[in-house]
């Protein structure tokens, strides 16, 4: 059963195209994650869900509901803000209380259900004070208690960690989905963070420029980005181009930009000349030194024909990240990125002469216009 219904939602400011012909549906009870770049219509889209913005055109309904040309006030949604949006001279308290106040709920029914909420979000005993003197995660869950106090359908929470530091943002993350859980409602949550979404979405929705360019779960648009937006914007990936010298069933062989033919897969449509572009991530790759010096090309041509694919080239640097290492490898002038695991124990240096090794049907491949390439 769908909660929230988008059915083909616009809205423009004057000139400016903010969201276009957004149709989503969110479950009951889901977590949601609006992810996109910065002015592609997140913020937009979850304010028409509130009724702070009324649509261009479109419908929006929650429940059976058409809220389309419902007030905010009128709507069973409440919404969290990046600012928090405290009331800094009332206690905390009273800020959890004060939508209950608004409701006409009696003075120690509202006392008591506030303070039950504090204590849901690990504030009790903080009832007393001024949210001036709280620390930002604080900040955020007196907010996140203030907006469960109405027991709202839905929960929009815009942007609510992009204050908080990355280590209080990661804590704050599992702290919501563990809320999430334990409240049992529909939340819509708004971030430009991937790793964000990635940790907190049911399903994630990428936007850009305005509209919604793919819905699933967080694996499934990792797994399979619908186009080269999605594909760059989730990952940290090598785009590499080339044009199709020949193909061979299901696989094509790419002369790339880094003057090196690779096996790629390509769809039944795809005809010689045609020109590509395949994503190389990182962490599909495996990287080994070439010890043999009579090994030692450039690059090599034309993988093996076992389904894997491959180039060799110098490593220019080498970066360590913590939970893994990234190489900085030069083929022919252009670099890939590629990340070894911390336990894998191999030794790589700058100045190796490495092998560059990965499955081909790892490889994600695009046309000039951004479309996926497979059948
Ligand atoms: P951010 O993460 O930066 O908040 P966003 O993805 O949430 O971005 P929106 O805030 O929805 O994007 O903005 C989408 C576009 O609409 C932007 O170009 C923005 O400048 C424009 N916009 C949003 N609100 C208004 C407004 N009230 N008046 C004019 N333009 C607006």
């Amino acid at each position: 059963m769908s909660e929230i219904e988008l059915q083909n939602l616009s809205k423009s400011f004057g000139d400016i195209d903010a969201v276009t012909d957004v149709s989503l549906s969110v479950r009951d009870g889901e977590l949601l994650c609006l992810l996109g770049p910065s002015g592609c219509g997140k913020s937009t889209t979850m304010r028409m869900i509130s009724g702070l913005e009324t649509p261009s055109s479109g419908t929006v309904y929650i429940g059976e509901a058409d809220v389309t040309d419902q007030p905010a006030y009128d709507r069973d949604t409440s919404m969290v803000f990046q600012n928090w949006a405290l009331f800094p001279y009332k206690t905390v308290l009273e800020n959890v209380a004060f939508g209950l106040k608004m409701r006409g709920m009696g003075k120690q029914q509202r006392r008591d259900r506030a303070s039950e909420m504090l204590e849901r979000v690990h504030m009790d005993g903080y009832e007393s004070h001024s949210p001036t003197d709280l620390s930002g995660g604080q900040k955020q869950r007196v907010a996140l208690a203030r907006s469960l106090a109405v027991d709202p359908d839905v929960l929009l929470l815009d942007e609510p960690l992009s204050n908080l530091d990355k280590r209080l943002r990661e804590e704050m993350e599992i702290e919501l989905k563990d809320i999430h859980e334990e409240f049992q409602k529909t939340f819509v949550h708004v971030t430009h963070n991937q790793d964000e979404a990635f940790t907190l979405a049911d399903r994630i929705g990428i936007m850009n420029e305005g509209r919604l360019v793919q819905v699933g779960e967080p694996n499934e648009v990792y797994r399979d980005p619908k186009n080269k937006f999605v594909e760059e914007f989730l990952g940290d990936t090598n785009f590499v181009s080339g044009t199709v010298s020949d193909i061979d069933g299901q696989y094509g062989y790419l002369m790339t930009e880094f003057d090196s033919e690779i096996r790629v897969p390509v769809a039944s449509e795809t005809q010689p000349e045609t020109s590509l572009t395949v994503s190389l991530r990182p962490e599909f790759m495996q990287i080994a030194p070439i010890t043999d010096s009579s090994n030692r090309a450039s690059h090599q041509t034309r993988a093996d024909g076992n389904g894997g694919g491959g180039v060799s080239g110098t490593v220019e640097s080498t970066i360590y990240r913590g939970s893994s290492i990234r190489h900085v490898v030069d083929i022919g002038g252009e670099q890939l990125f590629v990340e070894q695991g911390v336990t894998d124990q191999t030794a790589i240096d700058e100045g190796d002469t490495v092998e560059l090794r990965w499955d081909v049907d790892d490889i994600l491949v695009f046309r000039p216009d951004g479309t996926r390439v497979r059948d």
